[in-house]
């Protein structure tokens, strides 16, 4: 199981949640962060610091945001487990679903 990062996070990247990972699993694409599935070890400390409530415990996300499930994870198909995301720094990617949304006005 993981945390998945929605909507609200697209084109915003507030940041906030960076801090709080004790496994530095929440990695950053050019319109939106994504959490690693594999890495992520499930302790919930980034839910609450995010300002828009744009993290979600996979059971927990809504309907409406399915789609950010299969992003958040098919984003490291290519990337694989760094182990860490502070020294990739923003990656300049982004999953196709994620680059295809039209501008979020947050
Ligand atoms: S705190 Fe929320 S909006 Fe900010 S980067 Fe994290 S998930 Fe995105
Ligand atoms: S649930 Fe914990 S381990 Fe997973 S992304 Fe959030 S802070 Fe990191």
């Amino acid at each position: 199981m993981t945390y998945v990062i929605a909507q609200p996070c697209v084109d915003l990247k507030d940041k906030a949640c960076i801090d709080e990972c004790p496994v530095d699993c929440i990695y950053e694409g050019e319109r939106s962060l994504y959490i690693h599935p594999d890495e992520c070890v499930d302790c919930g400390a980034c839910e609450p610091a995010c300002p828009v409530e744009a993290i979600y415990y996979e059971d927990d996300l809504p309907e409406e945001w399915s789609q950010y499930y299969n992003a958040n994870v098919e984003f490291f198909d290519e990337i694989g487990s760094p182990g860490g995301a502070a020294k990739l720094g923003n990656t300049g990617k982004d999953h196709p679903f994620i680059a295809g949304l039209p501008p979020q006005n947050n």
